[in-house]
């Protein structure tokens, strides 16, 4: 017998829980145990009035981003949308079944506004941190870095050249905080090259062709993590250029050290981090292993003899060159005081029957070295080495955030600055 809906009269009340529908592996579930907000009302008590009317509760904002970023959802309209119909993100939200959403204008103005006055999102980043390192789940012994390029939403077509500048009548949020970062070595500062074109909707994104592509808006996001488990130990954002990437991997290992005593014995990294500066300052400042590829433009191309031809004599500095003479330094720096020049003296080349394919066009050879040549040659024994190896696979694991953050929370691309 086919059986129909009763249709009785609503019950006078419910016995309803909402935590009992919220399913037991629910993602939310899993985070809940271990989100603890209850530093932040004191971190932003000095951006709130003494006075007027309450505030919409800052918790209750964090547990909406935290939502947001979890599910992907982008859009801080249909956020509140969202954590208005869903029973498990009101659960999450502490919303109750009649609990009201804040406006996503409201929302959208303490975000910008009081949340990053206060560096409010950094001080919550840096507390599940301290949670992942009280549970054990930071070795601190070896960390990784990477860029990744975050496409920038905003329209390549009406992109302005980069030499006429920003018009006049700009002056939105996203002008006022370019202008802002200019002199910042991570953005503005990073690089006296003009770029191409701007965008007047967010000109602090950059355009770039890195990809090989079409070339669009964009900006790098920077990860440094600890190669245990994964967990990302810092993050920063720049401009999508390597300058910048290489500062920011800087600067999150200072931050590292400072706000958390984590003194890595070694860095992971591809050939962007492998300059002689770069390498040099991890080694002779830090004391750190450069588990980094080293960046080497010096091979040459044209036949004659490159710098790896000559072989380098740490005991009585010098160079011995492929014809067995020896190359020597006066100790004068050059390039910025960054580098030696080793010179074969001009007896020895102009009756040398290797001098044509040595320095065809000059009367005598010389050899640049780095003054942290010896950084560069510690990374390329390392790379050649079982643990060189070993520490290539392990930095894939940034690559696999990234793409946790592209593919998974939907992050391929953002409005301004993550
Ligand atoms: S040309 Fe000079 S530097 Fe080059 S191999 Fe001959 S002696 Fe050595």
């Amino acid at each position: 017998m086919m059986g129909s809906r009763q249709v009785e009269q609503g019950a006078l009340f419910y016995n309803f829980s909402i935590g009992a529908h919220v399913p037991v592996d629910h993602l939310l579930r899993s985070i809940d145990r271990f989100v603890d907000l209850s530093e932040l009302r004191g971190d932003l008590a000095p951006f709130y009035s003494s006075m007027g009317r309450p505030s919409i509760d800052p918790e209750l904002m964090i547990r909406m981003l935290i939502v947001g970023y979890c599910f992907g959802i982008r859009s801080e309209r249909r956020l509140c949308e969202e954590v208005h119909l869903n029973l498990a993100y009101r659960w999450f939200c502490r919303l109750g079944l009649d609990g009201d959403v804040p406006d996503h204008s409201t929302f959208s103005k303490n975000r910008h506004g009081r949340f990053r006055q206060s560096d409010l999102l950094r001080r919550v980043f840096e507390t599940v941190l301290q949670r992942c390192m009280r549970e054990g789940l930071v070795g601190g012994e070896g960390v990784a870095v990477d860029a990744s390029l975050i496409k920038a939403d905003a329209n390549r077509q009406k992109g302005i050249e980069g030499e006429k500048g920003l018009p006049l009548e700009a002056t939105g949020r996203a002008t006022q905080e370019y202008l802002a970062k200019l002199d910042d070595g991570a953005f503005g500062a990073a690089t006296e090259v003009t770029p191409k074109f701007i965008s007047p909707a967010d000109p602090a994104a950059r355009w770039t062709g890195a990809h090989g592509g079409q070339a669009f808006f964009a900006y790098s996001t920077n990860y440094l993590i600890d190669v245990d488990n994964a967990i990302i130990v810092d993050v920063e954002a720049t401009t999508a250029i390597r300058q910048a990437e290489v500062l920011a991997a800087k600067r999150m290992i200072e931050r590292s050290m400072e706000r958390f005593a984590l003194y890595p014995a070694r860095l992971m990294g591809d050939s962007a981090y492998g300059s002689a500066e770069m390498l040099g300052w991890l080694v002779h400042e830090h004391g750190i292993e450069p588990h980094i590829t080293v960046f080497d433009k010096s091979a040459r191309q044209d036949g004659t003899f490159s710098r790896d031809d000559f072989t380098y004599d740490h005991v009585r500095d010098r160079y011995l060159c492929p014809g067995g003479k020896k190359l020597t330094t006066t100790g004068t720096l050059v390039n910025d005081h960054a580098t030696m020049l080793y010179r074969a003296s001009k007896h020895d080349c102009a009756g040398c029957v290797l001098k044509l394919r040595c320095c065809p066009n000059t009367p005598a050879r010389k050899v640049p070295r780095s003054i942290h040549e010896g950084a560069r040659d510690m990374a390329r024994q390392i790379a050649k080495s079982d643990e060189g190896r070993m520490s290539r696979r392990l930095r894939k694991k940034v690559e696999m955030l990234f793409a946790h953050l592209k593919r998974k929370i939907g992050r391929a691309s953002c409005r301004e600055r993550v």
